[in-house]
C-alpha cells in the first residue's frame, strides 16, 4: 500500500528521534566498536545471512540523526556533501528493517561485550518511525482498536462476557467480575480471549483452589500495549493510564498480568518509567504467582505428564522479565522428563513475532522463516510436547510447528498446572 505522508514527516522523524536521545543512547553509540558479536545473536541475520538484520544496523537512523545534528564533523560533512543527510527514504528502509526484522527479544543486549543495550536504541527508533508515519499498516490498525475499543484485536466485553460464561460452565466455577476490594485484578491478552479461553477457566480454577480473592474489570481487561509496539510513548501512556484507574477503581493490590510477553514486562518494567511515577499496585506475572502458591501449599498437585517436554522461554518473560525459575519449579512438580533447550532462560531464542512482528502481515514470510532456529532447537530434542507462557509465543509456535510438520503437542503452562490441580477436599487432606 502507497503511504500518504504529510510533507513535514521527514522533519518530525528527525525531531522526534533527537528527542529520544539521551546519555545512554549516545554513550551507546559512541562505543560502539563494531566487532559484529551481536549479529550473531539475533536470529533475523542467522536465519537469513542478510547483513541489514544486523541488530547495530537496525540502530543507524538513530546514529545519522545523531551525526547530522550533533557532531562538528558530522555537520560539516553534511554542508560539504561528503555524508548524505536523512531522507525519506531511510525512514522507508528501515522501517522494514526495524518492524518486520526485530521482535524487540534483547538477545544481541545480552551479548555486546561493551555492554550496549541495543534493543533500547532499536526501541526509540522506533518512536522516531512511528511519529513520521513510517509504521505497517497492521500495527497502526491495530494501535487504533486500541485506543478506540480498548483492544488491538476488536475485542469487546460483550465478548469476554460470553467467553467467560463458557468458562464458567466449562471450568465449573465463577469468575468473579468488579469485586470492590479484590486483593487481586488479573488482566487478558486479546489473543488469549479469542485463542485460548481455557486460560481464563484455568485460573479460575487455580485462584479458587488457592482461595484468592480476585476479579476481572469491565472498565478495562486488556493487558497487551500496542504503544509499545509500535514504538509510540502517547499512546503506551494512554493505555497503561486505563489499567491503573481499573485497577485504582476496584482498589486491588495487585495486577496479574496474563500468558502475554510484553504485557508483562511494560507493566512491570516500562509503566512507571512511562507515567513518571510509581504504580498504585504491585505487578505479578501469572507463573511468578502459581509458583508463590505452590510453595505457600495453597495449591497442590497430583501427578504429572509423562511426555518428553520442554519449555520455551517468551523473551519479554525470561530474558527482559527475569521469570526464569518459576516456570522451571512448577514443571519440576508435574513433569519428570522436561528436557531443556540448548540455548534457553535469558539466553533463549525468540518465537519469531514478538515486538509486535507478529502483528504485521507484511512480516510473515519473514517470521515464518526465522522459525528454523527454534526448529533446530526443538528436533535436537526430540520432544512431543513444547510448553509455552505466551500466547503470543504460542500463536507462532503453532504456525512454525504446523509449517514444518512436526508432531508437537503445545500447551500453555498455565493450563498444564490447572490439569494436576487437586481440587478434591480428601485429596488434599491426605497430602
Ligand atoms: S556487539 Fe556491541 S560493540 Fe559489537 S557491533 Fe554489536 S553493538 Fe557494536
Ligand atoms: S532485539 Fe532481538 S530481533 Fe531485535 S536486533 Fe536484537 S537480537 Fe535481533
Amino acid at each position: 500500500m502507497t503511504k500518504v505522508l504529510p510533507d513535514d514527516s521527514l522533519q518530525r522523524g528527525i525531531d522526534t528521534l533527537k528527542s529520544q536521545i539521551d546519555a545512554k543512547v549516545v554513550s551507546y553509540l559512541s562505543s560502539c566498536v563494531h566487532c559484529g558479536v551481536c549479529a550473531d545473536a539475533c536470529l533475523f541475520y542467522t536465519e537469513t545471512g542478510d547483513p541489514r538484520y544486523t541488530p547495530i544496523y537496525k540502530t543507524e537512523p538513530m546514529r545519522k540523526v545523531l551525526r547530522q545534528e550533533y557532531s562538528f564533523w558530522g555537520k560539516l560533512g553534511y554542508k560539504l556533501g561528503f555524508l548524505q543527510p536523512m531522507r525519506e527514504s531511510d525512514l522507508k528502509d528501515w522501517e522494514e528493517l526495524v518492524y518486520d526484522g526485530c521482535t524487540m527479544c534483547s538477545r544481541c543486549s545480552m551479548v555486546c561485550p561493551i555492554g550496549i543495550d541495543i534493543a533500547y536504541v532499536i526501541r526509540k527508533v522506533k518512536e522516531g518511525l512511528a511519529a513520521a508515519g513510517y509504521s505497517p499498516d497492521d500495527l497502526k490498525s491495530a494501535a487504533t482498536r486500541a485506543v478506540e475499543i480498548g483492544s488491538p484485536m476488536g475485542v469487546t466485553l460483550t465478548t469476554l462476557q460470553a467467553t467467560i460464561r463458557a468458562q464458567e460452565k466449562e471450568a465449573g466455577v465463577s469468575i468473579p467480575m468488579d469485586v470492590e476490594g479484590a486483593d487481586y485484578l488479573c488482566l487478558f491478552s486479546s489473543g488469549e480471549i479469542v485463542g485460548f479461553p481455557e486460560f481464563i477457566g484455568s485460573i479460575s480454577r487455580v485462584f479458587k483452589q488457592a482461595d484468592l480473592t480476585w476479579t476481572i474489570s469491565s472498565d478495562y481487561f486488556e493487558a497487551t500495549n500496542t504503544g509499545i509496539q509500535i514504538g509510540s510513548t502517547p499512546i503506551a501512556h494512554q493505555l497503561i493510564e486505563r489499567v491503573v484507574a481499573a485497577a485504582e477503581k476496584l482498589g486491588v493490590k495487585t495486577v496479574i498480568m496474563p500468558e502475554c510477553g510484553h504485557a508483562y514486562s511494560t507493566m512491570r518494567w516500562d509503566a512507571p518509567n512511562i507515567l513518571g511515577r510509581k504504580l498504585p499496585f504491585n505487578v505479578v506475572h501469572i507463573l511468578e504467582l502459581l509458583e508463590n502458591l505452590h510453595t505457600q501449599g495453597r495449591i497442590q498437585f497430583k501427578g504429572g505428564t509423562d511426555a518428553r517436554l520442554t519449555y520455551h522461554d517468551p523473551c519479554n518473560i525470561s530474558r527482559r522479565g527475569g521469570v526464569v525459575d518459576q516456570p522451571r519449579s512448577l514443571l519440576g512438580s508435574i513433569a519428570p522428563n522436561f528436557v531443556e533447550m540448548k540455548e534457553h532462560g535469558a539466553m533463549n531464542w525468540c518465537c519469531g513475532g514478538g515486538g509486535g512482528v507478529s502483528a504485521n502481515s507484511r512480516a510473515d514470510a519473514l517470521r515464518r522463516k526465522v522459525f528454523a532456529v527454534k526448529k533446530r532447537q526443538l528436533d535436537a530434542l526430540g520432544v512431543d510436547t513444547l510448553v509455552t507462557a505466551c500466547s503470543n509465543c504460542r500463536n507462532m509456535l503453532e504456525d512454525g510447528l504446523e509449517d514444518n510438520e512436526m508432531e508437537i503437542e503445545l500447551i500453555g503452562l498455565t493450563e498444564l498446572v490447572a490439569e494436576f490441580l487437586v481440587e478434591d477436599q480428601d485429596t488434599l487432606r491426605a497430602n
